[in-house]
Order: C-alpha cells, then structure tokens, then sequence
C-alpha cells in the first residue's frame, strides 16, 4: 500500500489525546477540504508492504498506532492492516473523512469519523452507515458560527451524543478556540471541545526550552 510517512509522537487528536503514538500516514485522498493540513499527503509516498510497515512501526516503543491520511480507506489493504495490529495486538484508532462506510473496519480499531462542516468545502459527503457502528468517535471541525449552529443541528437531528463522544475542533487559522469553547458554554452544548494538541506542541512559535 502507499504510505506517505510513518513517525512517532503525541496524540493531538480525539480521546486518546495526550498519549504516545505511532502514526502511520497513508497516501491519497480524494476529497479537498479548504483547511487540510496534510496537503503533501495527496500524492507522495511509496509502496510498502503490510510486513515493511510493521517492522517501521516496531522501531518505535509505543503499543498505540493510529492510521491517518490522507484517507486511509480509499486503499483496500488498510482493513488488513488494521485487522494485523488489533490481532498483534497494538491499541489501534483509525483517522477517517466519514465519506466512506467504515462498517468493515475492524471492531476492535476505534474510529474517529469527520462530519464535514460547511466551511470545509466537503459538506454533505457524510456516509450516514457509519451511526451504525460502535467503537466510534465523531469529530466536527468549526471554521464560522454557521459551522458550530450546523454542527449542533446535526448532532441533534441524528441523536448522536446518545450513542458516541462528539468532538468539536477549532479550524485552526479561521477561529480562536476561546470563542469555541465561550459557544459551547453559551449554547450548552454537549460537544467537547478540541485542541489539536501537536500543533500548540510543534508550532514555531511556541518557545522550548
Ligand atoms: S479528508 Fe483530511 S486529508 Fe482529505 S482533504 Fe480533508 S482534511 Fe485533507
């Protein structure tokens, strides 16, 4: 399969932030959303086999890999691989657009689905199967205030925070997260609010010392 990079660091995303993790990036993604930030991930890469990725995932010491993109399901050879690493058996998550049915993902892989929000530009891709399937997360990321009122409607017409955490993500160059978190307070949301936390990690402009 064609992986665009493979590297270790802390989870920035979903439930499982905070925590150290292989990710491996696959290449290729049929959608454009206006904020992607993976943009080099659209065609670079090379192929690898399923036992070359797992010997580059070995290197590192973390038991946690997440598959990202790119869209890791436009390639077919991502359900075996995540089937692989659930029976190695590595804690597994899988980063997906919502535009494809993740139903035949491995159960025991946790899936953090995007609903694409007007501002994205992708708006309306959303495979409604996937409020089929359990072991899942659902991440909406807000760029306007017609975005978060989007989002609740959302939520709201289809019951999802019955049923699975909802997560709203601030779109990192068009709101400031304070003005997220003052609206989910406001609106009484049942969101939770996050922050992509590799990019306040590695950002230029935030000092080390
Ligand atoms: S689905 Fe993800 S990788 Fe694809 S264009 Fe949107 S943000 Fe970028």
């Amino acid at each position: 399969m064609k992986i665009n990079e493979i590297f270790y660091s802390i989870q920035g995303e979903s439930t499982l932030v905070g925590l150290p993790t292989v990710f491996v990036r696959t290449s290729g993604c049929h959608l454009r959303c206006t904020y992607c930030d993976t943009k080099y991930a659209y065609h670079e890469g090379r192929q690898m086999t399923i036992d070359e990725i797992f010997a580059s995932i070995s290197k590192y010491p973390a038991r946690r890999v997440c598959l990202t993109g790119g869209e890791p399901l436009l390639q077919k050879e991502s359900y075996h691989l995540l089937a692989r690493l659930c029976d190695e058996p590595y804690s597994v998550s899988l980063e997906t657009s919502g535009d494809i049915n993740c139903c035949d993902v491995d159960p025991r892989a946790r899936c953090v689905i995007d609903v694409k929000t007007p501002s994205s530009g992708e708006c309306g891709r959303f495979k409604m199967e996937n409020l089929k399937r359990t072991n899942s997360e659902f991440k909406f990321v807000i760029g306007s205030e017609e975005d978060f009122f989007w989002s609740e409607a959302f939520v709201k017409q289809f019951c999802i925070a019955e049923n699975f955490v909802v997560l709203y993500s601030p779109s990192f160059e068009l709101i400031e997260p304070r003005w997220l978190a003052e609206k989910i307070l406001q609106e009484n949301s049942i969101a939770r609010l996050q922050l992509q936390l590799h990019k306040y990690i590695w950002s230029p402009s935030v000092r080390g010392v």
